[in-house]
């Protein structure tokens, strides 16, 4: 299903307007398209999948850029890697050398050794036995400043350069980030998408209506809500409304949109399906619910399908027809 919205979409890309959709993430830590979003209607879903239903269908290139984490107490993303101590998660620690009593076991850093100083002997700090070189293993570890304790491994923690919150590696949310860009197939669906609209509003300006693309109406009955449809004409002379949409394939979704459409705003509605012939079925549907259906011939003229329980009469000519479909005339009876 292309909505309005996603048709909008691939327009900004073929038009150069973006030259692909980049990922941001959000306050909310959520990965969010800004150049989407004024775009999608409620009824698209998120960002995220309106981009995927069009790469699912061939038309945007979905690529792998990275991943980030996002912080468990404030939601940023950019958090950094650091270590930390396993003791006291304080972070400023430092690898150093400790020597290690290989007679006792006693370990402590080199300067709690003092050896190396040309005294003539040494004593062990713990069991105080004479000590030298030979006894003395010498080893790397990690100091914590905070609180004294020596390890071999430190903690591995994400800090959170907004907030400074340390978190354990599996607390941060990972976001896996993608771009989009538009396909072959995709700048070749949309130029036909396009095509068909463009012959479709001439159809209607040529009849005097004013058109509108890519039209966003508002119902003042129910506030904010926004219902997009790819034509809106109007001729405030003649009272007449007509709602249409542009689809490749219908079904009845799609006639059950453009139909509750014309009934708010009390227009015509009308569906034209560019690439798969319509089915009895759908026609039925589109019967029921008041829309008429309407394809391009191989010459590029606009036709009505007729209604389900009349025979497929391809006589008479296109301007008839569409006037019949607006309800203008009726091609009703031989
Ligand atoms: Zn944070
Ligand atoms: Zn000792
Ligand atoms: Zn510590």
């Amino acid at each position: 299903m292309v909505s309005v919205s996603k048709l909008q979409l691939l327009s900004k890309l073929s038009d150069g307007t973006v030259e692909d959709f980049k990922p941001t993430v959000s306050d909310e830590g959520e990965v969010a398209y800004p150049e989407t979003e004024d775009l999608l209607a409620h009824q698209d879903g998120t960002s995220i999948e309106a981009l995927d239903a069009l790469a699912g269908r061939g038309f945007l290139h979905k690529e792998y850029t990275t991943k980030v984490y996002i912080c468990p107490s404030c939601q940023a993303d950019g958090l950094q890697y650091i270590t930390a101590c396993p003791f006291c998660e304080d972070t400023h620690t430092i690898r150093t050398s400790f020597f290690e009593h290989e007679q006792c076991g006693f370990t402590a850093q080199s300067e709690d050794f003092e050896i190396g100083d040309h005294t003539e002997t040494q004593q062990c700090p713990d069991c105080e036995k004479e000590i030298d070189s030979s006894n003395i293993t010498i080893m790397q570890k990690q100091l914590c400043k905070g609180c004294g304790e020596s390890f071999d491994h430190p903690s591995h923690r994400l800090w959170c350069l907004d907030c400074f919150y340390l978190s354990e590696p599996e607390k941060a949310t990972e976001q896996t980030l993608y771009e989009y860009e538009l396909t072959e197939k995709g700048e070749n669906w949309h130029e036909a998408q396009v095509g068909t609209r463009e012959l479709l509003a001439d159809e209607f300006a040529s009849r005097g209506f004013d058109v509108t693309l890519d039209a966003a109406l508002q119902n003042d009955e129910d506030g904010d809500e926004l219902y997009k449809v790819h034509i809106h004409a109007t001729d405030e002379l003649l009272n007449q409304r007509i709602v249409a949409d542009i689809h490749s394939a219908v079904d009845s979704e799609k006639i059950k949109h453009i139909s509750t459409v014309g009934k708010l705003f009390h227009a015509q509605p009308l569906l034209l399906a560019t690439d798969e012939s319509i089915s009895d079925d759908v026609l039925q549907i589109a019967n029921q619910h008041g829309v008429t259906m309407l394809w391009v011939d191989q010459s590029g003229s606009i036709r009505r399908y007729e209604s389900i329980d009349d025979e497929y009469r391809p006589a008479g000519n296109i301007i008839d027809r569409l006037s019949s479909a607006v309800g203008f005339t009726s091609t009703k009876g031989d």
